[in-house]
């Protein structure tokens, strides 16, 4: 049975009658997904409620500046001993991971789906998805100013990192005047702009940049030009020793060409799969692009995971994404 969307007010109501809780995001965490995590996570400890902040994959090495990050536990779910689990910035349980997947269907449990992607509204007793929302992390600054919690500096750069990443350093369309005024609030609550800046786009590891080398020379476009794509093998990952994590923001140099509309990324995966990224730049919805082929996302950022022959999906990728760009193929 599909319960209908909540208030914030429902979802602070429910939060307030947790004991104990389970704040969950999504698989290969990213800013936002973590930032909302422990943003919220901190936040509700200081209110004395029991927290504990978990997921399946590793946190990639950019986020570790971000306060309280030794308290997310990476691996399995833990021992069943909460009465409620928040899923943030999951657009269907599914990407919650192996073993947090399944937890949304447990009766003893009382599910609170806090999301922005488009359609996320599959899950949970308590539901609040709000699309015009440029990140969750501007979600949870609404919801601790409801609760009347004092957001901290250790929490607001979490809110900060969240918003940050999720609108692209405030480059995307989704970034909008409300977008400002709650980072405005950020940083008068004392968050080190600069600092954080530099944590996140200023210390990557070397591997990144040879990494960032090697996948430009796999840059090709479709006969039209509004597609570009790029590769990253097992072979290369492991040729640089560089982590899956370090593949984060390289589909945008795909994008960042003239004349490009649709950016992709082929990623293989260590189980085989081929992970896709898809990002747009003005037109072409790429959450239905990545739908065809069971993902999911944003309009103008989504993504995928295929099971098959390297060649063979990038062919039908690329095609797809021509004809949504309203492109020649040859
Ligand atoms: P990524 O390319 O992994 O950075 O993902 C871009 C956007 O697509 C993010 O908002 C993700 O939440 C979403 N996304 C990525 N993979 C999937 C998937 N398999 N199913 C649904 N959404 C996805
Ligand atoms: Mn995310
Ligand atoms: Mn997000």
């Amino acid at each position: 049975m599909a319960y209908p969307m909540s208030s914030l007010e429902d979802i602070a109501r429910a939060i307030s009658s947790a004991k104990r809780l389970l704040i969950c995001g999504h698989i290969m965490p990213d800013g936002d997904c973590l930032g909302s995590v422990l943003a919220l996570g901190t936040a509700l400890e200081q209110i004395d409620k029991q927290v504990i902040m978990a997921g399946p994959d590793p946190v990639p090495q950019i986020y570790g500046f971000l306060p309280n990050i030794e308290n997310f536990r990476v691996g399995e779910p833990p021992e069943n001993s909460y009465d409620t689990l928040i899923a943030l910035d999951c657009s269907v349980p599914k990407r919650l991971g192996s073993g947090y997947c399944d937890l949304p269907a447990k009766d003893h449990l009382t599910v609170i789906n806090i999301d922005h992607h488009v359609g996320s509204d599959s899950f949970g007793r308590y539901r609040y998805i709000d699309p015009r929302a440029a990140a969750v992390g501007e979600i949870i600054f609404d919801l601790l100013e409801l609760m009347g919690i004092k957001i901290t500096l250790e929490t607001a750069i979490c809110l900060y990192t969240a918003i940050a990443t999720d609108t692209g350093s405030f480059q995307y369309e989704s970034t909008s005047p409300a977008t400002h005024r709650r980072v405005a609030r950020l940083l008068e609550a004392g968050v080190p702009v600069a600092r954080i800046n530099v944590n996140l786009y200023e210390e990557k590891a070397r591997a990144s940049s040879f990494l960032l080398g090697a996948a430009l020379n796999t840059l090709s476009f479709s006969a039209c030009g509004k597609v570009a794509w790029m590769t990253v093998t097992r072979e290369l990952l492991r040729s640089l020793d560089a982590g899956d994590e370090l593949t984060e923001g390289l589909v945008n140099y795909a994008r960042g060409v003239r004349g490009v509309e649709v950016g992709l990324l082929f990623h293989e995966l260590a189980d085989g799969r081929i992970k896709i990224s898809l990002r747009s730049k003005e037109a072409v919805d790429v959450r239905r692009l990545a739908a065809l082929f069971g993902g999911g996302g944003h309009p103008r950022a989504s993504g995928c995971e295929v099971t098959g022959d390297l060649a063979k999906i990038q062919a039908e990728v690329v095609a797809a994404a021509v004809s949504a760009a309203g492109g020649e193929a040859h």
